[in-house]
């Protein structure tokens, strides 16, 4: 009986799917459009489409050397009944997918909210592996996050927790769409930074970023300040500086309440190794509640990035054996 399995990777724009072996490495990957809107039934048809691409492209029956499908979807997903309750992205509610991908494929499906599939990949093989109490946040459009406890994965009674984005870190701040005002995503985000940048930049005609984008201010991203920053400009260190430590203000709240083992950085500014690293851990050594004590939370960078979610996914019926 071979050891494998299929993790999901189900997204706004794109569907990953990818075959896992049993080191959780990833053998083979598949893909295509998500193409919204679509109804229901296309999306669980096109999954279906990867998973059985995969079994004819590697001669694999999906039944027999298939152990399960793990499937990671935004949205609230209620892990017990297998039904995404509420999915604002694709504009479905209650859908049962695991009971349909099951039905379609012939073989066990799990299914989990996307980012929590992501942070169980850093779990079990990338920067959180091993941590049995791991918290991982990516800097991203906004702040997604995922949360181990005693290596599973922590959703709330509701199946709607680990949303650390909206921690409120500045009272009646930047308004955010979740409804409340100065959530953690809002200053701390990659997207947060390039707007900042953006913001910045406007109020310095003269300013060298300008010249890292060819004047145009449609290609500042997150990384403009740190490459400004690296090359000796004030303005872009400034910027760089705040952002840090509206991130690092954030993190040192998150190991105030979970004092994981690890906590891993994902995202494309995890890229910047540390530079991120090392200012967020000099905040967190002066503020963290825990920090004259002997076992101190470790600070890491995430190392599967757009892998985790297949290999999170992948792995979900680890959570049940
Ligand atoms: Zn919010």
């Amino acid at each position: 009986m071979s050891k494998y399995t299929i993790g999901v990777d189900l997204g706004g724009t794109t569907i990953s799917a990818g075959l896992v072996n049993e080191e959780y490495k990833i053998e083979y990957k598949v893909g295509c459009d998500t193409n919204l809107p679509r109804p229901s039934e296309e999306i669980e048809q096109s999954i279906a489409n990867l998973c059985l691409q995969i079994c004819k492209d590697k001669n694999l029956d999906i039944t027999k050397d298939i152990q399960w499908v793990g499937i990671g979807t935004p949205g609230s997903v209620n892990t017990k009944t297998g039904v995404v309750e509420f999915n604002a992205n694709f504009g479905y509610n209650n859908w049962p997918l695991q009971e349909n991908m099951e039905k379609i494929l012939g073989c066990k499906v799990y299914i989990e909210n996307d980012a929590n599939a992501a942070a169980y990949g850093e779990y079990i093989d990338g920067g959180a592996k091993g941590a049995q109490y791991a918290v991982v946040i990516t800097l991203g459009t906004g702040i997604g996050s995922g949360i181990i406890i005693n290596g599973k994965i922590f959703s709330g009674f509701n199946y709607a927790g680990a949303e650390l984005g909206h921690l409120v870190i500045v009272k009646d701040g930047r308004p955010c769409m979740c409804g409340r005002k100065g959530c953690w995503e809002k200053y701390a985000s990659s997207r947060a930074l390039a707007e900042d940048t953006r913001a910045a930049m406007e109020q310095h005609p003269e300013n060298m970023m300008w010249k890292l984008v060819d004047g145009d201010i449609n290609k500042v991203n997150a990384k403009t300040a740190f490459d400004a920053m690296h090359a000796g400009d004030p303005l872009a260190t400034q910027l760089v500086h705040t952002f840090l430590e509206y991130v690092a203000c954030g993190i040192t709240s998150v190991i105030n309440i979970f004092q994981p083992e690890i906590l891993c950085i994902g995202g494309g500014v995890s890229k910047q190794g540390e530079a991120l690293l090392g200012p967020i851990r000099e905040y967190v050594d002066k503020e963290e509640y825990a920090r004259n004590g002997d076992r101190r939370t470790k600070i890491v960078t995430a190392k599967l990035n757009n892998d985790a979610g297949i290999v999170g996914a992948a792995s979900l019926g680890m959570q049940n054996q």
